[in-house]
């Protein structure tokens, strides 16, 4: 089953989203496989934002990144990594569909809530750099005949 890596962002953490954002993927059919909080140092920051470095948003968004506790989580299913994108909306909440997350509780593309991997090859190594193996839980859901066919 494909994974992907979500991150509740410090301004959701803030402003009570967590729970929302993972009642959202809940509801949806996927499964929650690991979850943390943690507070993100400037070098974890960076390698998180590796492809962004030397952008004029750059700064900006190691600071923000940096300023308060997220909440960390590796999200399981089929099709998860581009499900998530579509649940989170547009980068920039002004362009987010309402209805996704960023559409329904974002206003400024430096204050977007939530972070998704972008395609599975990213997924992998944003898991591995926020999670060890036995972090991830592996279990039956038995629920699960209730949402795949
Ligand atoms: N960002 C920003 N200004 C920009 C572009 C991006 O502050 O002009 C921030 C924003 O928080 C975004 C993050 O940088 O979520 C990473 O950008 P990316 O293009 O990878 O978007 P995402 O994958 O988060 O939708």
């Amino acid at each position: 089953m494909e994974r992907t890596f979500v991150m509740v962002k410090p301004d959701g953490v803030q402003r009570g989203l967590v729970g929302e954002i993972i009642s959202r993927l809940e509801k949806r059919g996927y499964k929650l496989v690991g979850l943390k909080m943690l507070r993100l140092t400037p070098e974890m920051a960076e390698r998180h934002y590796a492809e962004h470095r030397g952008k004029p948003f750059f700064p900006g968004l190691i600071s923000y990144i940096t300023s308060g506790p997220v909440v960390a989580m590796v999200w399981e299913g089929k099709n998860v990594v581009a499900a998530v994108r579509e649940m989170m909306g547009a980068t920039d909440p002004q362009k987010a569909l309402p209805g996704t997350i960023r559409g329904t509780y974002g206003i400024d593309i430096g204050r977007n809530v939530v972070h998704g991997s972008d395609s599975p090859a990213t997924a992998e190594r944003e898991i591995n750099l926020f999670f060890s193996p036995e972090e991830l839980v592996a279990y039956e859901r038995n629920l699960d005949v209730w949402i795949y066919e």
